[in-house]
């Protein structure tokens, strides 16, 4: 099945954007997501942080 076979049959896939994806949530994701918007309060911005898990559970 093409792309466009798909798109014409199920329509165009939901998406969000986000600033920063991290792609693993354990110990290693979760500190670099927790330190970057840590580090964006400090400067008083704002950063959208996704952190995709593919397991059941963070952590
Ligand atoms: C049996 C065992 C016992 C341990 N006991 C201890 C202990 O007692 N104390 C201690 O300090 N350390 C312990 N460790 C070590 C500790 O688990 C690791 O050092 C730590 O988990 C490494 O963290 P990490 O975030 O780098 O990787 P991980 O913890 O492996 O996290 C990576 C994450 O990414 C996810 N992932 C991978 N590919 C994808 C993908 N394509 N899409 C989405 N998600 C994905 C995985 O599901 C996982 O959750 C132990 C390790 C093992 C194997």
């Amino acid at each position: 099945m093409t792309i466009q076979n798909v798109l014409a049959q199920y329509g165009p896939r939901e998406s969000m954007e986000y600033d920063v994806v991290i792609v693993g949530g354990g110990p290693a994701g979760l500190s670099a997501a927790i330190r970057l918007k840590q580090l964006a309060t400090q400067q008083h911005r704002e950063v959208s942080v996704c952190v995709l898990e593919k397991g059941s559970e963070v952590g």
